[in-house]
């Protein structure tokens, strides 16, 4: 029987190198470049690039990729191990190769792109010669599908989109006549009129060849579930290694700020937010890991579903609550654009709506948890005292026979 938390060590050297490279090469670049995912800026493309080119040498490049998709196929575990890290910094993930959304749109075209669509766009896009964008959710409905209205139809040799009630799933070539993006969306720490990774598009009587429909026709829902079981949990991997840096501060603030006679560290309600930080972000880590485990076990997200929607509602609840209790901690300060607390309490909520609402993955968890109960066998719960002393006054009749009780 294995039962063990501890590191192979060939991988263990490989983390601490990407530990350290991390630290000196990766964040530094985050405060300079404006938006890591944009190939037209010079400066991204000065810094960024180089970086990829070490990260592949040493193997490391693209692990979210198992060996039957064409990656190294290193497993889960090793890649949360790997995320964890990588989470500390905005453009580690794409100096890696394993940015969000590239990291799930090059899982489902792997899974269930034609030679000929590998070949056009999974190939430049692990290689991050392109950049791609996941377009479900609609103005109307995002945490609800079955209320998009979106459509296409067959057109001889092309797809468009007059109304037509289908899920299929697309390639379609950001180049496209038809795409029309209304407007960019930024966060809302950000200025209006900011942003620039989410948007609004209109998609009008688009073409797009009729060899570029991903999956089978009808059969997007199991596609996007590839993806967001993937894109959960490398989500949650990612936001480990954020929570911790996060914790760091924490900290580094109680034993740096003296008050009131002390230093907080001193103070136990300071005490208690470090101790609450830390076995929060140790629950989470631990579930994260066990189910990247189970997902290396069973080799498929659905099997898993359960576990991914835990870790997804998690993920927001951690990251949002030492997020302000750091905030918090460093006072004034923790509330301007000088330190980062703003925009990860802004990230937690992301996190709770991206990839479905944590309301929704409570509902999927509890629905698949009480699957497996059954109801008590009468008015009494199953467990009620006295039926139990009965059954074991019953199981013990003969053993207790004659021995005089109290
Ligand atoms: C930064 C960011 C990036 C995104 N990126 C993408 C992307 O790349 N591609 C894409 O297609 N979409 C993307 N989305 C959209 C995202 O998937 C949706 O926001 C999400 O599915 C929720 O949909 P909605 O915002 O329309 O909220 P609604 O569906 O209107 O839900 C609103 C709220 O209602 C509550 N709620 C909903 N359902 C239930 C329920 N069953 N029980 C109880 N409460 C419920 C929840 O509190 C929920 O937050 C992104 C969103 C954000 C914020």
């Amino acid at each position: 029987m294995a039962w063990d938390f501890s590191t192979d060590p060939e991988w263990a050297t490989q983390l601490g190198w990407v530990e350290e490279f991390v630290r000196s090469e990766c964040e530094p670049i985050d405060l300079i470049v404006k938006e890591s995912h944009d190939l037209n800026d010079p400066v991204r493309q000065a810094l960024i690039p180089p970086l990829q080119e070490i990260v592949k040498e040493r193997g490391l490049w693209a692990t979210h990729l198992g060996p039957h998709l064409g990656g190294p196929g290193y497993g889960q575990v090793k890649l949360a191990l790997l995320n964890e890290i990588l989470g500390r910094s905005e453009c580690a993930p794409i100096v890696f190769g394993s940015q969000a959304p590239d990291s799930g749109n090059s899982e489902i075209l792997a899974h269930y792109g034609t030679p000929e669509l590998k070949k056009r766009y999974l190939e430049p896009l692990l290689d991050n010669r392109i950049v791609s964008c996941f377009s479900m959710t609609e103005p109307q409905g995002g945490a609800d599908p079955k209320v998009f209205t979106t459509t296409a139809v067959a057109d001889g040799h092309h797809w468009d989109a007059p109304p037509y009630e289908r899920y299929s799933m697309f390639v379609v070539p950001g180049e496209t006549p038809g795409i029309n993006v209304l407007r960019d969306v930024g966060l809302g720490h950000q200025p209006l009129g900011g942003g620039g990774r989410e948007g609004y598009v209109r998609y009008e009587n688009v073409r797009v060849p009729a060899d570029h429909m991903l999956g089978p026709r009808g059969g997007a829902f199991v596609v996007a579930q590839t993806r967001l079981g993937g894109g959960r949990i490398h989500h949650a991997m990612r936001t480990v290694g954020l929570v911790r840096r996060i914790y760091d501060m924490l900290c580094e603030r109680a034993v740096s700020r003296y008050t009131q006679g002390g230093m907080l560290s001193d103070k136990q309600l300071v005490q208690e937010m470090v101790a609450d930080s830390w076995m929060e972000i140790e629950a989470f880590r631990l579930l994260t890991l066990q189910t990247a485990w189970k997902i290396d076990q069973h080799n498929d997200y659905k099997a898993v579903r359960a576990d991914i929607s835990a870790v997804k509602a998690m993920m927001q609840k951690v990251l949002h609550d030492v997020s302000a209790r750091a905030l918090q901690l460093h006072g004034s300060l923790g509330t301007t654009h000088e330190m980062p607390f703003v925009s990860y309490l802004v990230e937690s909520f992301v996190l709770g709506l991206a990839d479905g609402p944590t309301e929704v993955h409570k509902v999927t968890l509890a629905r698949l948890l009480l699957k497996d109960h059954k109801p008590a066998p009468d008015m009494f719960p199953s467990e009620h005292l006295l039926r139990l002393r009965e059954a074991a006054e019953a199981k013990f009749t003969d053993k207790l026979a004659g021995i005089p009780r109290t």
